[in-house]
């Protein structure tokens, strides 16, 4: 008996990692951590046809942005190493053997040609495509002499006939499969590499794995695996088989309505935790209404009871939203530290404190870091001309409140909160003697300074410019609006 929860996370190392793995990565890891287990990666790399260079190291690299560590792995090693399936093969081929020595394991000659043919007679006749068992009932000597003959030949798994294959799955209850249903899969392949299904299982006995946690697409996979613990006389483990991702029209999760790389999340400026919060209620619902969980709170909460049997839709509209709220919880420090990597050189300097002002003024509402920085690159932009229909109580405005702001004591421009207080009253100081007020003072002073109609607070803005780009904006808004009435 297995006592100890070990869990894996095994992708096949054929590009990069999609949102439903990153799920399962997840709840192997929750699962494990809270039980006081081991969560281990393992690479499944026996289809050589798919392999895309690079892949291993890009999971890697996103599992440790993610702070999603493996108790063992191929980078970590550990007890079962190596966790690479192309460095085990001799124990794929060792079980293949076992396998037909039993007599549930039989070599197969057939050429691609003949199975082809067979798949079409079968799709001509509406039955589903299965192998037709043509090998299985060549005699032991037969086989044996022409695999001595170097005929090329993979191996199949015998397949009971008229039994039926129970599986208790913790999601899903109880599953039952005929196996009449079950092709005699292949185990191994002429080119001397295991399918997934003999390695997967040979693996999982092999590092004692007791909880196999994974995509529900690989459930009619399961009896095979089931029939080859039962061959091997090994103890099958818990199987958990997690709800498809859906689209929001509850189709299957494509990258037609977003992104299923979750590189590509990254790249826009999720943050890790946010991510993580919202994968882990992909499926999963905690007891209570609670929406917002640590990685650390997810481990105490997570159980495999109350993940879903239902598809989980992923909405893009609630990831953003999650992020904002992650975002908006960041400290000063934590959201300078990301958005000052994505700023253009100009506008830091060495004490950065208009920038830094910039930055906590413009936070509320930012999305991630990136749609924050692009608000304070927006904020010190400069304005295009936009003044043609000023009068000249506005050209007058504008002269005054540069005349008053530029009166100021030096001090000021450095203490955020009291230039607010000076500018303001010098605007409607300005405003009473020019005869304007309320919105003809604020949108003339914001159309002089910014170009636009709307944006954010002005005082605070004029503390993200201070004196000498406060003034450069209301002295070339006057300077524009003199030089186009000279061309008129
Ligand atoms: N290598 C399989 C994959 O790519 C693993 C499936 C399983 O967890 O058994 O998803």
């Amino acid at each position: 008996m297995t006592t100890e929860i070990r869990t894996r996370y095994a992708p096949s190392p054929t590009g990069y990692l999609h949102v439903g793995g990153l799920r399962t990565a997840l709840y192997n890891y929750l699962f494990a951590h809270g039980h006081g287990g081991k969560l281990l990666l393992r690479v499944e790399d026996t289809d050589r046809t798919r392999l895309v260079e690079g892949a291993v190291e890009n999971f890697l690299d996103i599992f440790n942005w993610l702070g999603i560590t493996f108790d063992e792995s191929p980078k970590v090693g550990g007890p079962h190493a190596p966790y690479v399936q192309s460095e085990r093969l001799s124990l794929y081929v060792a079980a293949t053997k076992r396998l037909a020595e039993d007599g549930h394991a039989y070599p197969c000659f057939c050429s691609s040609e003949r199975l082809d043919q067979v798949r079409a007679e079968q799709q001509a006749a509406s039955k589903p495509p299965m192998y037709d068992r043509h090998c299985r009932e060549l005699s032991k000597s037969d086989s044996f002499a022409r695999i001595a003959a170097g005929e090329p030949h993979v191996w199949r798994m015998a397949v009971p006939v008229n039994e039926v294959v129970e599986i208790d799955d913790l999601i899903r209850g109880k599953v039952s499969f005929e196996t009449a249903t079950i092709d005699d899969q292949v185990l191994m392949k002429s080119d001397g590499f295991p399918t997934y299904h003999l390695a997967n299982v040979v693996d999982d006995h092999d590092m004692r794995i007791s909880h196999v946690i994974r995509g529900e697409e690989w459930l009619p996979s399961t009896p095979k695996h089931v029939l080859l613990y039962r061959f091997f006389g090994w103890e099958p483990p818990r199987f958990a088989h997690l709800p498809l991702l859906l689209n929001p029209d509850r189709s299957k999760m494509s990258k037609r309505s977003g992104d299923v790389a979750v590189e590509a999340y990254r790249d826009k400026g999720i943050l890790p935790e946010a991510l993580l919060n919202f994968v882990a209620l992909l499926g999963w619902h905690p007891q209570d209404e609670r929406e917002f969980f640590t990685l650390r709170e997810l481990v105490k909460e997570f159980s495999l009871d109350r993940v879903n049997k239902a598809g989980a839709v992923f909405d893009q509209a609630k990831l953003k939203w999650m992020n904002t709220e992650y975002v908006a919880r960041l400290s000063s420090e934590d959201i300078w530290n990301g958005v000052a990597p994505l700023l253009p050189e100009s506008l830091l300097d060495e004490a950065n404190s208009r920038v830094r002002y910039a930055v906590e003024s413009l936070r509320p509402g930012a999305e991630s870091y990136a749609d924050l920085s692009g608000k304070v690159v927006e904020a010190f932009s400069v304005p295009d001309d936009k003044l043609d229909a000023w009068d000249d109580a506005q050209l007058a405005l504008v002269g005054d409140v540069a005349d008053a702001l530029a009166a100021l004591p030096a001090a000021q421009w450095n203490d955020f909160e009291a230039l607010i207080a000076s500018f303001k009253s010098a605007a409607n100081v300005a405003g009473a003697n020019r005869g304007l007020k309320g919105k003809g003072i604020w949108m003339t002073l914001r159309m002089a300074m910014t170009g636009r109609e709307h944006g954010p607070e002005l005082g605070r803005l004029i503390g993200m410019w201070g004196r000498e780009g406060t003034l450069n904006r209301l002295h070339g808004a006057v300077a524009k609006r003199l030089s186009s009435e000279s061309r008129a």
